[in-house]
């Protein structure tokens, strides 16, 4: 519709196959089998292994634990090898994948656990600690626990941190089951029954009520975004592409797995950020499309050490999830002579629903709506249509689209609305198009923090905070910080009797226990008053208002 500008070498539109993601990995195999899929840190996978791997797995999932089509099986774990076979395999048992940021603690385990009601799990050997409490008191009935070591080679190389080395330990409970176990039972999966429209993936996303919710997306809206990405970026089977976006959010998950998977390319893979690895990984093994975030680019390219790398094998470099700091991109295309491809794209949209083409990019821009999406900007207030340049709520219309979320149809049917006879979902951020069509962010209409591309949501926080017992009341949002682009600051009025007794840095310590690494407040603020509404509502734009205000003074 808006598109004015549109790159030359790409159709507009795309026919997406109807069929599953295992049968990208399957073609791919059959194609390419012995070709390396996976890098390990040094160790090599070809799709021929990752296939067998991944059949094994379904089989020992569908017949010694009893997964059937439809069912929740949690996926909690690093990026690792693991990881893929277990994305997968998940996907061959004819199963739903909920990926869950490794991150998380016990509490919040508990609420995905009973919400998507997963009675399996795959997890990874440093996180089990933290799952075991959840075998028999929620859904959660079996544990396969994978240790990174196992798919490392024997003399790594590299100094891993945090230390992924470390041989699997023995778990005495019968509920439990080591990966290589399972895995040598050598089962075969009975037939595949799912089908394109059939769930596929279940990535988590929180919003304003507080409580995560499961965003459903079939193979076909999964599909739309990973051939997107495809077509979009040139990806070949010789492509080699970094993959150490965390491979739980959905822009790792369809971009460094995903996509790569279905045209057969090799994923160097990396369990953590690390930037002289990074560099290493790209001299040692050429590659050449690197999909992350601003602030890994941020740290790259401030390496001191950089110059001594050749890096020159890069040729298409891009992310999404968090604005790209101008100077950054500047300082990209002066190291490597390639320009950032922003995107933008919500779990909702399991990734992108917008991308900068990479002959044409603008800066500190969304790029212009993806393959047969329908990008609008509407008033949020009356939901009538607005044009170019005008600002207001971001909505989409497209084949990645998700279906809803997960056991929830009121707040599905709140973040849909109806336009010229199509539905589009409401984004919650605002933003303009330009006249070329190119989208710019401008502000946000939903109350989340952006803490380097993590989300964290406000309300959820809050709740948490709640629990302290000298909180009377605390209110969450965001404040600019240079590392992370924005962080967490928590207002909290004490309880009388415990004012000048608690202090501030005891609640930020509190809340680290509480919850993810990223979400807990940096900082605590302890006030005597919050500003609310008539009906008493804390009126939290007016503090984030104040915040900014006294920050530019
Ligand atoms: P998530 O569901 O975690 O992928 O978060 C989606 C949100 O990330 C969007 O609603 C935006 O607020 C934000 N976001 C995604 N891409 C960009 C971008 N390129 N620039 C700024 N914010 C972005």
């Amino acid at each position: 519709r808006h598109h004015e500008f549109w790159p030359n070498r790409i159709p507009k539109s795309l026919v997406l196959p109807k069929t599953t993601l295992y049968d990208n990995l399957l073609v791919s195999a059959r194609r390419y089998p012995d070709k390396t899929a996976i890098l390990y840190y040094g160790n090599a996978i070809t799709y021929q292994q990752f296939l067998t791997q991944v059949d094994a797995l379904a089989g020992y999932l569908q017949n010694r634990l009893g997964v059937s089509k439809g069912d929740r099986v949690v996926l909690y774990m690093q990026n690792s090898p693991q990881f893929m076979i277990a994305f997968y395999a998940i996907l061959r048992a004819n199963a739903i994948v909920v990926p869950l940021n490794p991150m998380n603690v016990t509490e919040e385990l508990r609420f995905y656990m009973e919400d998507c009601d997963s009675k399996v799990a795959v997890v990874g050997q440093e996180l089990y600690e933290r799952i075991a409490p959840l075998i028999g008191t929620t859904p959660l009935q079996n544990v396969i626990v994978a240790a990174y070591s196992e798919y490392l080679p024997s003399d790594v190389e590299y100094p891993l941190t945090p230390d992924i080395t470390s041989a699997a330990v023995r778990i005495d409970n019968p509920s439990v089951t080591a990966w290589k176990t399972a895995l040598s039972e050598n089962m075969q999966p009975d037939e595949l029954e799912v089908e394109s429209d059939d769930l596929a993936s279940l990535p988590y996303t929180s919003g304003t009520t507080g409580k995560p919710k499961g965003c459903m997306h079939t193979h076909a809206t999964m599909q739309a975004t990973l051939v997107g990405a495809v077509v979009w970026n040139t990806l070949t089977p010789n492509a080699v592409c970094l993959s150490v976006l965390p491979l739980f959010h959905v822009t790792g998950m369809q971009h460094s797995m995903n996509a790569p998977i279905f045209s057969g390319s090799t994923m160097v893979l990396m369990t953590r950020w690390n930037r002289e690895i990074a560099a290493d990984l790209i001299q040692r093994y050429g590659c050449t499309h690197w999909t992350n975030i601003s602030t890994m680019l941020v740290d790259f390219l401030s390496n001191p050490r950089i110059s001594d790398y050749d890096i020159s094998s890069l040729k298409a470099i891009g992310g999404g999830g968090a604005p790209l700091p101008e100077a950054v991109g500047q300082k990209l295309f002066d190291m490597t002579g390639v320009r950032y491809a922003e995107g933008y794209g919500l779990s909702e949209t399991i990734s992108q629903t917008h991308t900068n083409p990479g002959d044409r990019p603008k800066m500190q821009c969304l790029g212009i709506p993806h393959f047969d999406v329908d990008a609008r900007i509407i008033d949020p207030e009356t939901l009538r249509e607005l044009g170019p340049n005008e600002e207001g709520e971001i909505i989409v219309n497209g084949p990645q689209v998700f279906k809803g979320y997960w056991q929830r149809p009121e707040e599905t049917e709140k973040s849909f609305i109806e336009l010229d006879g199509k539905r589009f979902f409401r984004t919650g951020d605002i933003g303009r198009y330009d006249e070329e069509g190119y989208f710019f962010m401008v502000d946000r209409v939903k109350r989340m923090i952006n803490a380097s591309g993590f989300k964290v949501w406000p309300t959820e926080v809050e709740s948490i905070l709640y629990k302290h017992p000298a909180v009377q009341q605390a209110c969450v949002i965001g404040v600019p910080d240079e590392k992370r682009g924005e962080t967490v600051k928590a207002y909290v009025i004490l309880n009388e009797k415990d004012r000048g007794k608690v202090t501030e840095q005891e609640i930020i310590d509190w809340s680290k226990e509480q919850m993810a690494a990223y979400k807990y407040p940096r900082i605590v603020q302890f006030v005597e008053s919050l500003p609310v509404s008539g009906s008493g509502k804390i009126l939290w734009r007016l503090l984030q208002e104040q915040e900014m205000a006294s920050l530019k003074k």
